[in-house]
């Protein structure tokens, strides 16, 4: 079952965000202020900084205040932040201070604690991604082209989001099929495969990733590849169970690692060709 699928399409927060751009007329967010849009829903928007946080939202009788942290470094995870933030405003109106940082804006550790903190974290996650990317426009874009890691990134570019945001979008409503695994201290923490998925995944939950791994390559030699290489050839039996009958030379697989240092922490996307 899958579940990420399920829940993009009766999904709340997603349904929510559609539903906001359609009622002020917004194809798209790209070309409009994100901060302007949150003042027109009635919320002032401060940069400063945080300690130990990466956006708040506090609400109160008249006024509701988002304060996002004016140190994070990339912008695009700035414009998450806020967007998360308006999904909490638009969708969760009994918080009164609610504060975000890495672990509730990230898309890893919903899953997690999605039976206690996390159903709001997930709803404001989806709110988001679905605001800052409209599925319609998400899949008229990637629409005919083939899947690469180029092609992640122009779309990152376009829609002004991390390749992490856009990554996890592909995987919901892009045309070709690609695997998630998550890794974290060289430990895999979980992974997604598309719902009918031909190949069978390894359980290696809390186990290390595996040795011929491009992910292993990065937890026990530091490689980090370049952009023009960053599209590595694997083995089918990298990631995936080889049946008896099977022959790895008769597969085309591919690993792309998205690679986050200062949390020592691999996203692999993994696809056949
Ligand atoms: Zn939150």
């Amino acid at each position: 079952m899958n579940w990420i699928m399920n829940n993009h399409r009766f999904n709340k927060g997603s349904a929510a965000a559609r539903n906001l751009l359609n009622t002020y007329g917004f194809e798209s967010l790209l070309d409009f202020p994100l901060d302007l849009f949150a003042h027109g829903l009635g919320a002032t928007v401060v940069e400063k900084p945080l300690l130990n946080s990466d956006g708040r939202i506090i609400s109160g009788q008249k006024h509701t205040i988002i304060e996002i942290n004016e140190n994070i470094e990339f912008e695009e995870k700035k414009r998450f932040t806020l967007a998360h933030e308006i999904g909490h405003l638009i969708l969760h109106k009994g918080l009164d201070v609610h504060n975000d940082n890495e672990a509730t804006t990230s898309w890893f550790n919903n899953k997690e604690k999605q039976a206690k903190n996390g159903k709001i974290e997930y709803e404001a996650n989806q709110f988001a991604s679905e605001l800052l990317i409209p599925s319609h426009l998400f899949h008229e874009k990637q629409k005919g082209k083939k899947f690469s890691p180029d092609l992640l990134k122009e779309l990152a570019t376009f829609f002004k989001v991390s390749i992490t945001s856009i990554t996890f979008k592909y995987f919901e409503l892009g045309d070709h099929p690609i695997c998630l695994f998550h890794s974290h201290n060289k430990s895999v923490s979980y992974w997604k495969w598309p719902e009918g998925y031909p190949h069978y995944i390894i359980d290696r939950t809390k186990l290390e990733p595996p040795e011929d791994s491009v992910a292993m390559e990065f937890f026990e030699k530091g490689k980090i590849y370049p952009k023009q290489f960053s599209k590595q050839q694997i083995w089918k039996s990298t990631w995936f169970e080889l049946k008896d009958w099977e022959d790895d030379n008769d597969f085309n697989f591919f690993e792309y690692c998205i690679i986050s240092s200062t949390y020592n922490s691999v996203l692999s996307v993994v696809w056949e060709e």
